[in-house]
């Protein structure tokens, strides 16, 4: 049996204009992203499951005020921040989501403690909160989600939507997402997925990311999905299940199906990126967008980390 494991994640795709990028941002992303490879690697290394693995990855990046997720998610049209997160396990199809919510520290917890301690699938709201709190999850106050750089982007947005002028701003500056996809030494798979949403968005937007089967999918049969970009168009194309059908029912490989459903998405006007891991540990991090933060680590502990399309490095 292969007793390999790997690790892929994201930390949102978009419109990333190097010349806007300095170079000590783009060695804070490149050390935040290693640092989430590393906590999924940790659990990976000591024979832990890939579901432990991408809630370690995922935590790390909401934690992380750099990503649209957990502290320095984005703020909607009415200055709040609304969080959606999503887990999925590959031998067992277990999913839990929850939508909506403002206050558990970490999101992907909360999504974590519905596929494990309830009944259902998906809450969303208040529901979703008092679950929480009844489940002890910790919470955070406001001031720890907040940052003046998602505040910002928020005014310009409003302003911008007040004159209907051009957009010509970063998209990585107004979303982004954060996810992690794993197969363990078992070789099982498992998806997460946390986003803040989009800066503006209509108080109860929902997104891609806890929709199974547009943002996050996990199946042992095909691959575990996580997705990043404008998410209605994933929606409306179920991007990720799409991968795992074209593998499952087609014979495609990992990385053709993910591939051209990228591909076929950027064609219709979805921009953005996927993480996707087969059950061989096969990895693909394909994108339409100019950029996506992303990273892969195997067994050899040796984080890989990219923003644009140049290859992946080594720290
Ligand atoms: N997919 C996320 C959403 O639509 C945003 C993003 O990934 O940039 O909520």
């Amino acid at each position: 049996m292969n007793d390999s494991f790997a690790l892929a994640i994201h930390g949102g795709a978009g419109t990333m204009r190097p010349e806007a990028m300095t170079p000590a941002a783009e060695a804070d992303y490149h050390a935040g992203l290693r640092d989430s490879l590393r906590a999924g690697h940790a659990v990976l290394r000591a024979g832990g499951t890939a579901l432990d693995a991408v809630t370690a990855a995922v935590m790390s990046l909401e934690d992380n005020p750099l990503f649209n997720a957990g502290r320095g998610a984005v703020f909607t049209h009415a200055g709040l921040q609304e969080m959606d997160a999503a887990v999925m396990t590959g031998q067992d199809r277990a999913a839990g989501a929850v939508a909506g919510i403002f206050g558990p520290r970490n999101p992907v917890q909360a999504a974590r403690a519905v596929m494990e301690h309830s009944e259902h699938v998906f809450l969303i709201g208040q529901g979703a909160l008092d679950f929480c709190r009844n489940q002890g999850l910790p919470f955070a106050p406001p001031d720890y989600f907040y940052t003046e750089r998602r505040w910002e982007a928020l005014q310009a947005e409003l302003a911008r939507q007040a004159v209907s002028g051009a957009d010509t701003r970063d998209d990585a500056a107004k979303h982004g997402t954060v996810g992690a996809v794993a197969r363990d030494c078992l070789g099982n798979l498992a998806a997460a997925t946390s986003t803040g949403g989009m800066t503006a968005k209509l108080p109860g937007r929902v997104g891609d990311s806890p929709v199974f089967g547009a943002g996050t999918w996990a199946d042992n049969a095909s691959c575990a999905i996580s997705a990043t970009g404008h998410g209605e168009f994933f929606i409306r194309w179920a991007a990720a299940h799409e991968v795992a059908a074209r593998m499952r029912l087609r014979g495609d490989t990992l990385e053709a199906a993910a591939e051209e459903v990228v591909a076929e998405l950027g064609r219709v006007g979805g921009s953005g990126g996927l993480i996707a891991i087969d059950a061989a540990g096969r990895i693909a991090l394909p994108f339409n967008s100019q950029g996506m933060y992303r990273g892969r680590i195997g067994t050899d502990g040796i984080p890989h980390t990219g923003i644009y399309r140049e290859a992946l490095q080594v720290e």
